[in-house]
């Protein structure tokens, strides 16, 4: 028994402009068709003009999937006709992709193998409204999209979700996409072949997966189907399936096109693109650490546990202020927690992934604590806050009084009064209740507002309850 998947990714560049001309490419969201020009409208005449920055970004990516990039790429047209598609054709590549021949690494250590990366137009999008009109909105069209096509190295549907989570990491640290799959800036098409014997099955494509979710499950649901047909001895088609959300299957969509009724061919209107050593290595020295490289280097670095990397490495803004903070107060395991807890909590909560918290602050809090000026109660009080005003930690501690009490008879003096108030406690504790001890604390926490040493009104408190 064999499952193999490969994927075709499509991933929206976050250019200003088009990829051909100087309409604005922010199309999510404008009144229909007014980001359109004759070029993308497929005017008779409109001649293309190549977007420098989206061949840019689609190089990051290229190299920052340890891709091979040929000195030249040739763009071709993709002929077919749709409403969507004004000049009956989508410029892509074909023949001479942008780059060939990289992997990309998952998180497991396993190499996907990555065929091709090449640069093509969006086509529009069609709305189809309730009472039965479709309406056409050009927005999209020409849009810059890179194609990221991965040979068929997966083995589960678990490995194609990996993959995908992994390549929308990337794309994001180099900001070149926003890896938004809901919005449609991320998409992904699948094949999937199942087999009983070992040998390669029959291809089946499948579309319509808008979340990782999906992409899991549609595959998921793909592999059963396939592998009970074929112990009942049927035949698969070799066909493209639409993944439905609602019933949790695929649907047979239409009979898979061959590449050739595209009728590619050279577009006559554009020369072909070189890419030469000096630009290849420009882009190469701009890329930043990748998700892969951080998570090596952290786990050497500062051996926090797999988890805490995982987390803390998902987010490049996230990642780096982290380290920002270790900079600061070098105690990794240490930020990390309280970045994992209560910082990730503050921006869970605010619905925002600013984190306005000044990294000097949050290292001068995390001290406070370890020095023992403040408490870890009165720690997250005051963390909060510097989030919420950007004041400093040392003015909020001061100006609320916040400062730990950790003076022997000051807490010995609270600790005279709360054990004659609480009798029955004390008498509970006395014939073997082990809980009143945390009441007993609770008490001293209530009358010091939280700011009691929590260790020493322990050590305080027994001793003096084992006073004869
Ligand atoms: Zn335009």
């Amino acid at each position: 028994m064999r499952t193999v998947i490969g994927l075709e990714v499509h991933a929206q560049l976050l250019t200003k402009t088009k990829l051909f001309c100087s309409c604005s490419a922010e199309y999510f969201g404008a009144p229909p068709n007014t980001h359109t020009c004759p070029v993308c409208l497929g005017m008779p005449g409109a001649l293309p003009v190549l977007n420098e920055k989206a061949v840019e970004y689609a190089l990051k990516a290229a190299l920052a999937l340890h891709c091979e990039i040929p000195h030249r790429s040739t763009f071709a047209r993709k002929n077919y006709f749709y409403p969507d598609l004004p000049k009956g054709y989508q410029i892509s590549q074909y023949d001479e992709p942008l780059a060939v021949r990289g992997y990309l690494e998952l998180p497991t250590g396993k190499r996907v193998r990555i065929r091709r990366v090449h640069l093509e137009e969006d086509a529009g999008k069609l709305l189809h409204t309730e009472d039965g009109v479709t309406l056409v909105d050009l927005n999209r069209a020409g849009v810059p999209l890179i194609e990221i096509v991965t040979e068929p190295d997966l083995g589960s549907p678990q490995e194609a979700r990996l993959y995908m989570e992994e390549l929308r990491r990337v794309l994001r640290y180099l900001g070149v996409c926003s890896g938004d799959m809901e919005e449609g800036s991320l998409r992904c098409d699948a094949n999937i072949s199942v087999s009983l014997d070992g040998e390669l099955g029959t291809k089946v494509e499948i579309k319509n997966m808008n979340s990782f979710r999906a992409i899991e499950d549609a595959l998921s649901f793909e592999e059963r189907r396939q592998r009970e047909l074929l112990h009942r001895g049927g035949l698969l088609a070799q066909e493209t399936r639409l993944w439905n959300e609602k019933t949790g299957q695929t649907e047979p969509m239409r009979s898979k096109e061959e590449s050739e009724d595209y009728r590619y061919f050279p577009d006559p209107d554009l020369v072909p693109l070189e890419i030469d050593d000096a630009w290849r290595e420009k882009v190469k020295r701009s890329l930043p650490e990748l998700p892969a490289q951080k998570r090596a280097r952290w786990a050497q670095e500062y051996k926090l546990p797999d988890y805490d990397i995982a987390v803390l490495t998902e987010e490049r803004p996230i990642a780096e202020y982290f380290e920002a903070v270790v900079r600061l107060y070098p105690n990794p395991k240490d930020v990390s927690n309280w970045m994992m807890s209560e910082i990730l909590r503050l921006l869970k909560e605010g619905q925002t992934t600013e984190i306005t918290l000044k990294p000097e602050h949050c290292a001068r809090v995390l001290e406070m604590v370890s020095v023992g000026q403040i408490n870890r109660t009165v720690a997250k009080d005051v963390l909060e806050e510097s989030f919420k005003t950007g004041k400093a930690p040392d003015e909020i501690v001061h100006e609320k009084g916040l400062l730990q009490i950790s003076d022997e008879s000051a807490l010995a003096e609270i600790m005279t009064k709360v054990l004659a108030e609480n009798p029955k406690a004390v008498a509970d504790f006395k014939s073997g209740k082990e809980a009143a001890l945390s009441f007993l604390q609770g008490q001293v926490m209530k009358i010091t507002g939280g700011k009691a040493d929590p260790k020493k009104t322990r050590e305080l408190l027994l001793q003096k309850l084992r006073e004869p």
